[in-house]
């Protein structure tokens, strides 16, 4: 039986479509059973979604009236959809704009940035920019998940693999520690250290110091950045029994001296450990009450 998929992006990079095209000749595989009804690189967007739509991949984050009204009509068509990358997960590094409270952001941008000429925030002829970055989830019901900034191929593969062969897909509930060959040491790390100092091969990042998410991110990627000396920035989420992930690494490094935190002058909170997820965590969500009082 043929399968009818769409694709669709929001506000996005389209790295999470770049990611599925990397799949490479496996992809061939995949599409002998797809009929591919709609694919937001390949259409005018303007084209009606088709209806009878069996599963579908959006990416990005929502930032405009425009997507969330294309979420929607999506929606309708379509048996399964799935989050497509960080951005529509977890609202992604887009997320960061609400630090500074929705329309101060954009004012910014469009105002003060010294790209932008007319120092005008575009009213007409463009869509209404939401007052906050939002998670698909926060606007329509979505099925499933595909993690990462961008998503693994592999992983992309074997689960739409899963799907067509109507299984359900399932991610890993570990952590990135779990798969991560790196040895851990017992005792806590002296001091914070930046990410171009060199670190010791084989012993975790993290016990040397560098700012690792690991502890609180979804394990799936085989721990590529640690394996290759680069902290992990937690492009996946949060692991299953995680809370909330920015919260889970300050825990983690409450083991440190405060004075040793303060003095390393963590640039910015939220985007060390909510980098991908901020937009969903609970830090956003007290912000948001508050500004409704
Ligand atoms: S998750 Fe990453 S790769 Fe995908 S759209 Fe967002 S920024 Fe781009
Ligand atoms: S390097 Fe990072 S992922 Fe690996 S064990 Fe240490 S904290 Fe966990
Ligand atoms: S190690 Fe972390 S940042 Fe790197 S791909 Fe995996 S989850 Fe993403």
């Amino acid at each position: 039986m043929t399968v009818r998929i769409a694709t669709m992006g929001m506000a996005g990079c389209s790295g999470c479509h770049i990611a599925l095209l990397d799949i490479g000749v496996k992809l061939l595989d995949i599409l002998k059973d797809v009929e591919l009804v709609y694919s937001y690189p390949l259409v005018d967007t303007k084209n009606p979604i088709p209806p009878n739509i069996d599963v579908a991949l959006i990416e990005g984050s929502i930032r405009t009236e425009h997507d969330k009204e294309m979420a929607e009509a999506m929606r309708k068509q379509a048996k399964f959809v799935i989050a497509f990358g960080a951005c529509s997960a977890h609202g992604g590094v887009n997320g960061l704009a609400n630090v500074f409270g929705g329309k101060q952001g954009v004012e910014y941008v469009y105002t003060k940035t010294i790209l932008m000429a007319q120092k005008l925030v575009p009213s007409e002829h463009v869509p209404q920019i939401l007052t906050n970055d939002l998670r698909l989830s926060d606007v329509v019901k979505v099925d499933f998940v595909i993690p990462g900034c961008p998503p693994n191929p592999d992983e992309i593969a074997s689960i739409l693999t899963a799907l067509l062969s109507g299984e359900t897909p399932t991610l890993s509930s570990k952590s990135i520690c779990d798969e991560c060959p790196l040895e851990r040491l017992t005792e806590a790390p002296a001091k914070l250290r930046r990410i171009h100092e060199i670190p010791e091969p084989d012993k975790c990042l993290l016990s040397q110091g560098f700012l690792c998410m690991g502890p609180a991110t979804r394990a799936g990627c085989n721990a590529e950045c640690p394996r290759r000396g680069m902290p992990c920035t937690g492009c996946r989420g949060p692991s299953e029994t995680v809370w909330d992930q920015g919260v889970a690494m300050l825990d983690a490094l409450a083991a440190m001296e405060e004075d040793e935190i303060s003095d390393f002058k963590l640039p910015r909170l939220a985007g060390t450990f909510a980098r991908y997820t901020y937009a969903s965590s609970k830090l956003d969500n007290l912000r948001k009450g508050v500004q409704k009082e």
